[in-house]
């Protein structure tokens, strides 16, 4: 094996890999059309879904090449019947980014807007399903990537099936670090990029979601083609390929991954991204830095810190100290607080995050002089 340097990521994604992923993606040449190529991506369809439990009969799974706005785009394009809308609960970047994909393709929606800093209020969101019974999907991020704040989303596909609505949820950056169970959480449509939980490569996207709705948006108004999902759900089932190119490499690294991800186990691949955030909070808090969103709500996967209180914090000076040696810190998604993101995502471990505080305190006092 050949020696590749470790980088610690502390962005959200794409994610610190093994060795033994990136290796995955040295394979001889192949057409992606050989049989062969068509059998590995049936058994990486089937094994997404056994990351949420989802069950084969009722649910199933649908790449596409692309980062992981590709599945947002997909879902919102493909599943508003006509003459219905779509309910976006807002509490953050990654949500307005799905009010955007409504805007640019004149889609009918409501974009209920609350605090970036709190969880949305259900009986907020119960009341405008009350008031707007021509509502036929609703939409909210799990993870809110922006702050960190985790989202509940087994309540809110609750309040959603009560009014006959269907549930997406943008699960990019919980899915396969958070037990997701797309059954007890309510939880119709899901979706993430290989590079995020699954601590794979960039460039394979996948939409899970139910079989009957898919078939059912056949019928919908077409805004896509490129992205359309029943489109490409039809491919996959007639002919078990992706419509257009896949991305073939980044295939044969989601599937070693996945190997990976299922030998580590649901749940200690949890404790383990818990204990790297705990770590993260322990090492802001001997540092006295503080953090913009409250504890309780967070994921335990991103953590927004505060710049420090000093005139001379630099936050690129910081970076390209800690980046120079190996560790990845990411600007914050916050308009209205001046903050940067520490992650516990990918292949990484408390012990790193010890080191990174190492370098970042170093970074601090020379960058501060
Ligand atoms: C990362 C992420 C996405 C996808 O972002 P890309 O840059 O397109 O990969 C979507 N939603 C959430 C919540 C994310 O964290």
């Amino acid at each position: 094996m050949v020696n590749i340097k470790r980088n610690v990521l502390l962005n959200p994604g794409p994610a610190t890999t093994t060795d033994s992923v990136k290796m995955a993606q040295v394979v001889p040449d192949i057409c992606p059309r050989e049989k062969e190529f068509a059998k590995l991506m049936k058994g990486l369809r089937s094994d997404l879904l056994k990351v949420v439990h989802a069950p084969e009969d009722e649910y199933t799974s649908v790449l596409f090449c692309g980062s992981g706005t590709i599945n947002i785009d997909v879902c919102i394009n493909s599943l508003v019947p006509a003459d219905k809308k779509i309910l976006i609960v807002n509490n953050g970047a990654y949500n307005t980014r799905a009010v955007e994909i409504c805007k640019m393709y004149h889609i009918p929606h409501i974009d209920l807007k609350f605090s970036v800093y709190e969880r949305p209020d259900l009986a907020v969101v119960e009341t405008a399903m009350n008031e707007n019974p021509d509502v036929a999907v609703v939409y909210c991020c799990h993870h809110e990537t922006g702050t960190g704040i985790l989202n509940p989303i087994r309540e809110i596909g609750e309040i959603a099936h009560r009014y006959g609505a269907i549930f997406i949820s943008d699960t990019t950056s919980s899915l396969g670090m958070i037990p997701l169970d797309v059954v007890k959480d309510n939880v119709d449509f899901c979706m993430a990029s290989a590079q995020k939980g699954l601590q794979a490569m960039s460039g394979l996207s996948f939409v899970i979601g139910r079989t009957d709705l898919i078939k059912a948006s056949k019928d919908y108004p077409t805004r896509s083609y490129y992205c359309n999902l029943y489109m490409q759900y039809e491919c996959f089932e007639k002919t078990g390929e992706m419509h257009f190119t896949p991305p073939v490499q980044t295939i044969y690294a989601t599937l070693q991954a996945l190997k990976e991800y299922f030998e580590e186990g649901e749940e200690a691949k949890f404790a383990r991204h818990r204990a790297v955030y705990e770590t993260i909070h322990e090492g802001l808090d001997r540092l006295g830095l503080e953090t913009a969103i409250d504890r309780g709500i967070e994921s335990g996967l991103v953590v927004s810190v505060k710049y420090p209180d000093d005139p001379r914090w630099d936050f690129e000076k910081v970076h390209d100290y800690c980046y120079e040696r190996g560790f990845t810190i990411y600007p914050g998604k916050i308009s209205t607080t001046d903050t940067f993101r520490l992650c516990a995502l990918g292949k990484i471990y408390p012990e790193d995050i010890n080191d990174f505080f190492k370098v970042f305190e170093e970074a601090l006092n020379v960058c501060l002089s």
